[in-house]
């Protein structure tokens, strides 16, 4: 009868929304071979990277840290320690006894207007933090050794002098790109009269997170950051080092893997979003791997689906709120609560009426849907990419099975429900022959510059 028909047209109605939702994301799906040969482009551009003759032009750039040694456990002393790089400025004091690690730490807030303005504001306001951390510690009249953890790309020349070679992220201050970063600072130390400043190590947020989980585990020769940026470290033989002279002994290599893709090997896994993503930020044509991996980025990958499936009429009865056409306006927390198991649908729906999306019960539930498709393909790229790195320590030391920890930090590792099984799984999928404990650090970044301050060798040679 007449019910039957209906249900019969509802059906196909579905199936062929099915359909389009399919070929939308399809793009959006990694196959197991596309995930191989990502793994192999990152192998490469790694070589490029550290070649002598090539790392001038290579988009990973592969960039020595002079942070030669993980720590033993026998580092002692007190520090200052500065974070600079993620959402927040960190100002710590960290005391390193043969009991452990102590500190002490406070959070500011860097305002847009300052993260890209001046330099010399940007700079003067951190002083001013320090100031305000000094005198809440009672630390104005202590000279300690500061470590400053700065998470961008550096060319270090020697481990307390680095030259920014590019911001990432939202930061853009002027002034700076070419310049020591450590020097900058002591500038502005002088321009407020604080003479109490000793910075002995500038160091990656990668490296710091490596070092502090070392401190813990001697296995852990790789440092992981999933969190606004992306990007990773590990222990490289000083042989395939082409860029620093010397052949004994290890070095901890700055990969700078955000960039990867900059030269357009990516080029093919790249999607119509994230061709949108890209050109919308402050900086587009570079960080393309980070774009697709770390949060600052991946709400907007979602908002640019929910976007183009709406214009089909396959969300929101093709009607978005204007919000949706705000860009950052998908935060990824979001993502991470709009993917947390046994969420109630009816929760979502919430979320999405604070972004006044009149959203159904089926909308909420393929908004799920590319929210999961979205931070999956971030953490098979990220899996693969690191798959890269521990093949390459593997065969580096001739072993048939490579057994090594990874300190790891970020919010989208520690937050996501669902990013870091899916990165271990993948990874293990990749990289078959490697064991791969993932340890999370705690505080990792500004413990780990005071470790560097106190273990690193000073291998004081021309660098470049
Ligand atoms: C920076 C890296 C940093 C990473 C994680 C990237 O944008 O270039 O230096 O390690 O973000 O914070
Ligand atoms: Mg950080």
């Amino acid at each position: 009868g007449r019910g039957a028909a209906m249900v019969t047209a509802v059906a196909v109605r579905l199936e062929a929304q099915r359909r389009e939702v399919a070929k939308v994301l399809a793009p959006l799906r990694l196959k197991h071979d596309d995930l191989v040969e990502v793994q192999a482009l990152m192998r490469q551009e790694m070589e490029l990277g550290l070649g002598q003759e090539t790392h001038a032009n290579a988009s990973v750039r592969m960039l020595p840290t002079y942070v030669c040694h993980t720590p033993d456990g026998t580092e002692q002393g007190e520090f200052l320690a500065l974070d600079l790089g993620g959402t927040n400025f960190r100002v710590l004091v960290v005391q390193v006894t043969e009991e452990g690690i102590r500190m002490a730490s406070e959070i500011y807030v860097i305002p847009t207007a300052i993260m890209q303005g001046t330099g010399e504001a940007l700079f003067d306001h951190i002083i001013d933090c320090i100031v305000d951390f000094q005198m809440k510690q009672d630390l104005m009249t202590h000279t300690l050794p500061l470590g400053f953890t700065f998470s961008f790309p550096c060319q270090q020349v020697g481990l307390d002098k680095a030259l920014l070679l590019t911001w990432t992220k939202g930061f853009s201050a002027s002034g700076c790109v070419g310049q020591d970063v450590v020097q900058l600072l002591r500038e502005a130390a002088e321009r407020k009269h604080h003479a109490g400043l000793k910075v002995v190590a500038l160091v990656n947020d990668t490296v710091g997170t490596m070092m502090s989980c070392g401190y813990e585990d001697p296995k852990c020769e790789i440092g992981l950051i999933v969190g606004t940026g992306t990007n990773a470290c590990y222990m490289e033989e000083m042989r395939n080092v082409g860029t620093v002279e010397g052949d004994e002994g290890r070095m901890c290599i700055n990969m700078e893997w955000g960039a990867f893709g900059d030269n357009g090997c990516l080029d093919h896994i790249f999607t119509s979003f994230d061709r949108v993503v890209d050109e919308q930020t402050i900086n587009p044509g570079k960080q393309r791997f980070e774009k697709l991996i770390s949060g600052m980025y991946l709400g907007e990958i979602v908002r640019h689906i929910l976007l183009a499936m709406s214009d089909k009429e396959l969300l929101f009865h093709g009607n978005p709120s204007p919000k949706l056409f705000t860009k950052d306006i998908f935060k990824t927390k979001f993502l991470s609560t709009i993917e947390l198991d046994g969420l109630a649908l009816r929760q979502i729906r919430q979320i999405l009426q604070d972004l006044e999306l009149d959203a159904s019960y089926e909308d909420s539930v393929l908004m799920r849907e590319v929210c999961h498709t979205v931070s999956m393909r971030a953490a098979q790229l990220c899996a693969a990419g690191l798959a890269a790195v521990v093949e390459k320590m593997r065969e580096n030391r001739g072993l048939d099975r490579l057994s090594v920890t990874v300190g790891v930090d970020g919010t989208l590792y520690k937050l996501h429900p669902h990013f870091s099984h899916c990165l271990q799984r993948t990874l293990r999928d990749l990289a078959p022959n490697c064991t791969v404990k993932f340890m999370p650090s705690e505080d990792g970044s500004g413990k780990g510059a005071a470790l560097v301050a106190a273990v690193a060798c000073r291998t004081t040679g021309p660098g470049q």
